[in-house]
């Protein structure tokens, strides 16, 4: 690796990389602080009050995030299941920080284990395994699951500017967040009749960040509890409308357990899966191509499956 790309892998995630795979200790206190203190922070629309403009604000920002969530952590970053460009992929990695998730290789690295080790005792985040609270917060909390394990995505881990992104992935919250004090301010001076202010947006923006946390976490957790079996798999995977609906497609997580290299989690006509009908309208546009639409051989299928 080139010297003056070393600060990238800086120690910050060094810290017990080599412990990944053994079984996690507990929720680390001192992690779980700031996590209640952005629960509590969100409370404050009780204080700045609600306008159309910011409440429709933290939709959007739910439904756009939802989507970067699902799009590019998910379908690309973690299971490479359609092409882009090099300048698009650092494009959908900054935008998918945004969701405070964490970075891109992180996100991808901790998904594939739950992949490989599904529902088993290695599994990151198993209810069968630990419980509803250790699969939906407690794995977040714990030292053990903070480093990247950058083994598990060195696929990603070659382009210097999603390490970065990755070593620096509180950037383009904080940007988003003055973006949203910004919009809010002009917002309000310029229509004063909107009663809506800087504050008040962020406000709204933390609570939507809040819902998009617990939505995307419901997949590790309720997905693994509740629905319907459409294949039956060694793990605990359940098909869920709700959820489905909630996550802009990801609830049909017993198919997408079937087939994780598809770019589609919806197989049926009525499995609505937002995402894939926008990734579609970004196949026409030229924005990403070589989607992976339909299920590949038994073998090929599990020789990707290796490979992650
Ligand atoms: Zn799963
Ligand atoms: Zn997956």
């Amino acid at each position: 690796m080139h010297n003056a790309l070393k600060f990238l892998d800086a120690d910050y995630f060094s810290e017990g990389a080599q412990n990944v795979l053994e079984k996690e200790a507990a929720v680390n206190p001192s992690r779980a602080v700031p996590f209640v203190l952005l629960h509590l922070a969100s409370l404050s629309v009780l204080w700045t009050g609600a306008s159309a403009f910011s409440v429709w604000l933290a939709v959007f920002l739910y439904v756009s995030r939802m989507f970067f969530v699902t799009a590019f952590y998910h379908r690309y970053f973690s299971h490479r299941t359609y092409k882009t460009s090099r300048l698009m992929q650092f494009i959908f990695g900054a935008l998918a920080t945004t969701s405070v998730q964490r970075g891109p290789l992180w996100w991808a690295a901790h998904h594939r284990r739950h992949h490989k080790y599904s529902d088993e005792e290695n599994d990151v985040h198993s209810p069968v395994q630990e419980g509803f609270f250790w699969s939906h917060i407690g794995w977040i909390l714990s030292d053990n699951n903070m480093p990247t394990d950058y083994s598990r995505v060195s696929d990603l881990n070659k382009f210097a500017e999603l390490r970065f992104l990755n070593r620096f992935d509180w950037l383009c919250p904080i940007l988003l967040g003055i973006l949203t004090y910004a919009v809010g301010e002009m917002v309000g001076s310029l229509y004063p009749s909107t009663r809506t202010s800087g504050w008040q947006c962020v406000s709204w923006g933390l609570l939507s960040t809040i819902v998009l946390f617990h939505a995307t976490a419901a997949i590790n957790s309720l997905a693994h509890i509740f629905g319907y079996k459409e294949f039956e798999l060694s793990d605990n995977s359940k098909n869920n409308f709700v959820l489905a609906i909630v996550t802009m497609g990801e609830g049909w997580h017993n198919n997408h357990h079937r087939f994780p290299n598809l770019v589609r989690q919806g197989l049926k006509w009525w499995q609505i899966d937002t995402t894939y009908y926008i990734l579609l309208l970004m196949e026409k546009l030229g924005i990403i191509w070589d989607l992976r639409k339909a299920p590949v051989i038994r073998e090929r299928q599990l020789a990707l499956h290796q490979e992650q």
